[in-house]
């Protein structure tokens, strides 16, 4: 009997177990459907997707860190995502000119981020590298989920507000400390992902490997630039972790300057995509390193 009764009291704990278990997989499986589920092409939609949707979007990258926005090209995996997806956000068409037909392809809207942006300069497609360009983004995103999906509109504009605020902040930051600085000569290892940072700021940005990632750069003008940096005694150098980096280092030994990061945003190293790191603190650590190498007070 003792027995007997042990073994229901067992058997009705388990149940409850059970039960519970039953419910709040029930209850995961409500909050992930209410999710919206977005994809975005590489790491500058994705930071800013996260800032927009915080925890009310699944948010699905397709270019894998360090992949080379330049030079990326989807795979059907990618069509899968895409199709998935509420939302598919990518910067432009001249960046990622296969992703309006992927998308088309597979019937999910597609959105690149770079329409009604304020400052425009047709040579140069990093547009997110101006801050006003930035918040005008986020802001193309919010509106266009917010107008599907009204329920979460106070959270999404919320969201893209503070945003917005971060970028103006962001540009009061950068004219203050850049303002009075030993020298505006910027030796950059890396790409020329800076021209809307160099104009706004008024900084003399020389990249080593022209406009894109992948090209490399001539003999001759690696030779040159480690003469002119010699010259100049200048103390450091910029390169961008993602581009090259034994280039910075060669560049580094040979003229005895020291090596200072940049980031541009559009790519970025697995150990910084499983930290997350924001835009909005990528510009910061691109500021203080500025600040550093050009010697500003
Ligand atoms: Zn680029």
């Amino acid at each position: 009997m003792e027995f007997c009764l042990k073994r229901i009291i067992h058997i009705t704990a388990l149940c409850a177990v059970i039960l519970l278990f039953i419910a709040c997989k029930e209850k995961e499986i409500e909050r992930n459907n209410s999710k919206i589920k977005v994809a975005v092409s590489g790491y500058l939609p994705y930071t800013l997707a996260k800032s927009i949707f915080a925890d009310t979007a699944e948010i699905q990258m397709l270019m894998p860190p360090a992949a080379g926005v330049h030079s990326f090209e989807p795979s059907p995996k990618n069509a899968l995502q895409i199709k998935n997806a509420d939302f598919f956000f990518y910067i432009s068409d001249r960046i990622e000119p296969w992703a309006k037909s992927l998308s088309d392809g597979v019937g999910t809207i597609g959105i690149a981020l770079a329409y009604n942006l304020p400052d425009i300069n047709p040579k140069d497609p990093h547009y997110w590298m101006s801050f006003q360009n930035a918040a005008a983004m986020a802001g193309n995103m919010a509106f266009i989920t917010s107008e599907k999906f009204p329920q979460l509109k106070p959270v999404i504009l919320g969201n893209a507000d503070r945003f917005e605020n971060e970028m103006q902040l962001l540009d009061k930051l950068y004219k203050q400390l850049l303002s009075n600085c030993k020298t505006r000569d910027i030796y950059h290892i890396g790409h020329n992902a800076f021209g809307y940072i160099a104009r706004k700021y008024n900084l003399n940005f020389q990249p080593l490997n022209g406009s894109l990632s992948e090209s490399e750069p001539a003999a001759a003008q690696m030779a040159n630039m480690i003469k002119e940096i010699k010259d100049k005694k200048t103390d450091y150098i910029f390169s961008e972790k993602i581009i090259n980096p034994k280039l910075a280092s060669v560049i580094a030994a040979e003229s005895g300057a020291k090596i200072l990061n940049l980031y541009a945003v559009e790519d970025i190293t697995k150990e910084e995509f499983e930290k997350e790191t924001s835009y909005t603190q990528f510009m910061m650590m691109n500021l203080e390193n500025l600040v550093k190498g050009l010697a500003c007070n």
